[in-house]
């Protein structure tokens, strides 16, 4: 299967880089959101991030322009029509996903792949809620996308070997290396990072440390690049807090249960760095601690 066209649905931090990666690959890019106002945003933003990658000498300046030439916005499904592959990385909510899959299945071409790029949900059922379960796979970019190296596969039960391979060769020719996992909750990488970091929203929550204390205790004591309440913000305590409620009820271990703290910035709307506000408020010149 030979992929040119892709199409990204959702235009949040992940489709952004995503879009931002397939693009400096050469790929041609669409990306739709159900927002306008993230559409708009998403082109300057990945404008931004390809002039930061130029000035940083990992692409050269005459990469922007024709990258940005690549990626065209749209805010309907129609545009995926001539896909050869769409990958979903729209809200982490199963109920969201299952209504992109609803109106944008009816669109695709009988060949075209689908993948989702959720960081927890069973790729199975999703792609059971699709007319192609063999096409569909888990692409599991990380964030942010052009600058973290790996990108988590997942084969569902029904994902036939020609999806899968095709998978293998994109993330290769997006210089990225792949991971296979199996199709569990959470698959690698959060099964283990995102306990972690549900442990230390417990370990502010119950005053054994504050914001800055846990931060620094795990940059400087375990060698971690960034604090995990850092980390929690720059992931979204959104997509936190569903993946922490993936592995609650996925794997039925009260050792999941999300933290009450965790679930109160949710509802407080304090989504981390993309709401302005999270474990550290940025909406002036330093990020400051919310505890
Ligand atoms: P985000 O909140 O930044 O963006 C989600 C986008 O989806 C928003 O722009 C929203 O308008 C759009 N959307 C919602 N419903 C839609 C619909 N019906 N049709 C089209 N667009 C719709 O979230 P994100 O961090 O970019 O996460 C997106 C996906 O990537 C999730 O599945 C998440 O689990 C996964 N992921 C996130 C991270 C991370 O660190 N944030 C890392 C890897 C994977």
């Amino acid at each position: 299967m030979n992929i040119e066209r892709i199409g990204v649905v959702g235009a949040g931090q992940m489709g952004i880089g995503i879009a931002h990666v397939c693009a400096i690959a050469g790929y041609d890019v669409v990306m739709e959101d159900i927002n306008p106002d993230a559409l708009g945003k998403a082109r300057a933003a990945i404008e931004r991030n390809l002039q930061r990658q130029a000035a940083r000498g990992i692409i050269t300046p005459n990469d922007v322009a024709p990258a940005l030439r690549r990626i065209r916005t749209a805010n309907d499904f129609e545009v995926m029509r001539d896909r050869d592959l769409v990958i979903e990385a729209a809200t982490e909510d199963e109920q969201v996903k299952r209504a992109v899959y609803r109106d944008l299945c009816p669109r695709l071409g009988v060949n075209t792949m689908l993948a989702s790029n959720t960081s927890s949900i069973s790729i199975t059922r999703l792609a059971a809620a699709t007319d192609r379960p063999e096409k569909f796979i888990g692409l599991h970019f990380m964030n942010p996308a052009p600058v973290m190296q790996l990108v988590e596969i997942i084969r569902g039960i029904a994902t036939d070997d020609e999806t899968y391979h095709a998978a293998v060769e994109l993330v290769k020719k997006t210089g990225k290396t792949s991971a296979q996992s199996e199709d569990f909750p959470a698959f690698i990488v959060n099964r283990i990072l995102l306990p972690m970091i549900n442990e230390a929203v417990y370990t502010l929550y119950e005053g054994v440390g504050s914001v800055e204390a846990i931060d620094t205790a795990m940059r400087l004591g375990a060698n971690h690049p960034m604090g995990p309440l850092q980390l929690a913000d720059f992931i979204g305590l959104d997509t936190a807090l569903s993946v922490m409620q993936v592995l609650y009820e996925g794997l039925a271990d009260s050792k999941y249960r999300p933290c009450p703290l965790l679930v109160k910035y949710v509802e407080a709307g304090w989504l981390g760095r993309k709401a302005g506000r999270g474990f550290y408020d940025y909406r002036g010149e330093k990020p400051v601690p919310t505890r």
